[in-house]
């Protein structure tokens, strides 16, 4: 048994945001990211929030368009295409989910790339695959981030991602393998998914399933991200890791809540900066 560090993304993204609100306040112009939200979901609603306090914090403006839930197809292009044209707007993001019945696929590839802070559009997806410089889902972005807080050379490592979303899975095998690890990616057909994370230096969990992974599952001295946000019957939150289990097993684990959440918020400011200082190049 040895002792399991417990990844603090809240304080690994409380030094990001502190070195974007310097990067700010050295623009000439303040970066803006533009938030659509559609509807009345009321967890969008806090992640909405949640987001403009943040952009606050490091000195971005924000711009919200709130619609009803009734929006049209065209009444919600036509907000994504009124922040493309202004250039106060360097960022767009488009809350997700939609409701029924708008096409989210269709509408988040109306996003311009150079402004799509999500790094949905196929133009961003395409330039994550042929590692070209591009903006990166910000989950993901932040996930690495926490896996290289605990080692920053993960050249030949196994990685184990479970969970093969646009938004998440996916983007993150593709950063692994950037980052030369080989990379097995999980899902639910996957066979013996127990054997497999047993063999992964570096697990990362999300599927959105109460602690799903076992503490059998984690190979001793592993990596271990946990992605999932899982509400229990008492209100808490949970992530896809029995993480009791995977102490004195794992060698770092992010807990839910206070590992990847406050980072994605965290990197979502950084694709601002970053899309803004691109647009004013
Ligand atoms: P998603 O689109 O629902 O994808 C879930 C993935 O899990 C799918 O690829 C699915 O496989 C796989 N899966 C389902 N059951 C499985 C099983 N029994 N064994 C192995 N794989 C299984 O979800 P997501 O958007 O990627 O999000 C995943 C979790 O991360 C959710 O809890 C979400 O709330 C959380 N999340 C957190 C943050 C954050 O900021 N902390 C951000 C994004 C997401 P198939 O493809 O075969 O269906």
């Amino acid at each position: 048994m040895s002792d399991t560090r417990i990844i603090d993304g809240k304080a690994i993204a409380a030094t990001l945001r502190a070195e974007l609100a310097e990067q700010v306040a050295g623009m000439d112009r303040k970066p803006g990211l533009a938030v659509i939200l559609v509807g009345d979901d009321p967890a969008s609603q806090v992640y909405v929030r949640n987001k403009i306090k943040a952009c606050e914090g490091v000195g971005i403006r924000s711009f919200e368009s709130r619609l009803p839930a009734k929006a049209t197809q065209s009444e919600v292009a036509a907000e994504i295409q009124a922040f493309n044209d202004n250039h106060a707007v360097d960022g767009i993001l488009l809350q997700l989910p939609l409701p029924y019945p708008l096409d989210a696929d269709v509408l988040v590839q109306m996003i311009d790339p150079a402004k799509d802070v999500d790094g949905l559009t196929l133009p961003n997806i395409g330039a994550l695959v042929a590692g070209m410089d591009g903006l990166v889902p910000c989950t993901p972005q932040g996930s690495l981030q926490l896996i290289k807080s605990v080692e920053e050379d993960l050249s030949g490592k196994h990685a184990v991602v479970i969970g093969r979303s646009l938004l998440f899975g996916k983007p993150m095998a593709q950063l692994l393998l950037g980052e030369n690890c080989t990379v097995t990616m999980a899902h639910s057909r996957t066979q013996d998914l127990a054997a497999l994370c047993a063999q992964a230096d570096i697990l990362v969990a999300a599927v959105g399933r109460e602690q799903m992974v076992k503490g059998e599952w984690i190979k001793p001295g592993a990596i271990v991200i946990d992605v999932g946000i899982n509400r229990r019957e008492d209100g808490t939150l949970c992530g896809d890791v029995d993480t009791d289990a995977a102490m004195g097993v794992a060698r770092a684990i992010t807990p839910v809540p206070g590992g990847v959440g406050p980072m994605t918020i965290a990197c979502l400011l950084a694709n601002t900066v970053k899309a803004a200082k691109r647009q004013s190049a």
